[in-house]
């Protein structure tokens, strides 16, 4: 078995009558049948083919091969964003009654569409207490399908022991589905530990240069297949120049996620000893309180590191409006390195209860560490940190 490098780069379509070297860019809506007979066939799924762009294209079909090779996931479907990715999921999977038990801190959009727009259908979420896995079984109803999680969650970093993930989700027969877009592929593999479906953002760490957007979900063949159905009828297929950007972002997914990883813990250090700093957040430092879990299912701690200023709400703004080089912006994993305070920003809209809930203080800030140099981005990170 090759790997993960060797088939971030060697897994390619069949090469055109051109010998291309890297895989060309496949610009088509639609493709061509030789007869009556081949298009009949083809239609019929007797053959396996690209028919029209919605259902698959050479483009698609390597990124997607790629994140199977690295998930270790037997089939998936790539869509046109993170967000759309989720909602098919559990559009594909889910009917009228059934219902989510999720950790409580998860994306943004992930908790809208499970608290603003699954209810119209009558699908209803619980949250567990991401800190506390003995909260899930209290969570668990006769009609729960899926088990939800993040691990590590944004924006503060809490680690989830997947492996723990996985033995309920088979003790109470659901469906466990993990957003893995922090980790990406090259750090965690959630299917390992009992995953039945695993979700990415490509947006972020896989692009990984602030480019495009995309996602994608792999997994079981059979539960790929509903996701299929579902997509090829509603339309949210990924467009090929993405794909074809994503796939080539693959190749070096496991140098970039090094460099950022090692940077990122870098950062951690840094932050952990400044008098300014309150608490700092990062699976691979030790004062993590999930370290041993981090350790256990993670290759390295990741790119995102949280920290609490001193001084609340009011310092925190200060701080993003003293940083020079890092970039106040809404996107994480890019080679830039950004800085965003989610009290004032993302989290807004939350109430102060409901913030804290979800580890949410005044002073938290959240840095995607980029590949700038790492002396570049703690002198900026250290001069915004002086009163
Ligand atoms: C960004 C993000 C998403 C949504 O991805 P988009 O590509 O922005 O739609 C989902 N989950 C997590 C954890 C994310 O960070």
């Amino acid at each position: 078995m090759s790997h993960f490098e060797t088939d971030a780069i060697r897994t390619q379509t069949e090469r055109s009558q051109f010998l291309e070297h890297s895989t060309p860019l496949y610009l088509t809506s639609s493709f061509v049948f030789e007869d009556a007979e081949d298009m009949r066939a083809s239609f019929a799924e007797e053959k396996q083919r690209n028919v029209y762009g919605r259902y698959s294209n050479p483009n698609n079909s390597e990124f997607v091969e790629k994140i199977c090779k690295m998930e270790g996931a037997e089939a998936g479907y790539s869509f046109a964003t993170g967000m759309s990715a989720v909602f098919s999921t559990f559009a594909a999977l889910l009917n009228s009654g059934d219902h989510i038990v999720s950790a409580r801190s998860v994306f943004g959009s992930t908790h809208g569409l499970f608290t603003k727009f699954l209810p119209k259908w009558n699908i209803t979420t619980s949250y567990f207490d991401t800190n506390n896995l003995d909260d899930v079984e209290y969570k668990i109803q006769s009609n729960t399908k899926i088990l939800y999680a993040e691990s590590p969650t944004n924006p503060a970093v809490d680690i989830l022991d997947l492996e723990r993930l996985g033995h309920i989700a088979k003790k109470y027969k659901l469906l466990l589905v993990i957003d893995n877009c922090f980790a990406t592929p090259y750090l965690q593999n959630p299917i390992q530990f009992g995953a039945d479906l695993v979700i990415h953002s490509a947006t972020k760490l896989i692009d990984g240069q602030g480019r495009v957007l995309g996602g994608v979900t792999v997994g079981k063949a059979d539960l790929i297949r509903e996701i299929y159905l579902f997509s090829r009828n509603t339309g949210p297929a990924l467009s090929p120049f993405n794909a074809w950007v994503l796939s080539k972002s693959l190749e070096t997914l496991a140098v970039r996620v090094d460099k950022h990883c090692e940077n990122a813990l870098k950062v951690a250090e840094f932050l952990e000893n400044h008098s300014k700093v309150n608490v700092v957040k990062y699976p691979f430092l030790k004062s993590h309180p999930q370290y041993a879990i981090a350790k256990k299912q993670m290759k390295l701690g990741g790119n995102v590191v949280a920290f609490e200023i001193k001084g609340g709400i009011g310092a925190g703004r200060q701080f993003l409006n003293k940083i020079k080089t890092c970039s106040l912006s809404a996107n994480l994993g890019d080679t830039r390195t950004i800085v965003t305070h989610p009290a004032s920003t993302t989290h807004a809209k939350l109430s102060e209860d409901d913030r804290l809930e979800t580890g949410i203080t005044g002073g938290l800030v959240r840095v995607s560490v980029g590949l700038e140099h790492v002396q570049d981005i703690i002198d900026d990170l250290n001069q915004a940190l002086k009163v």
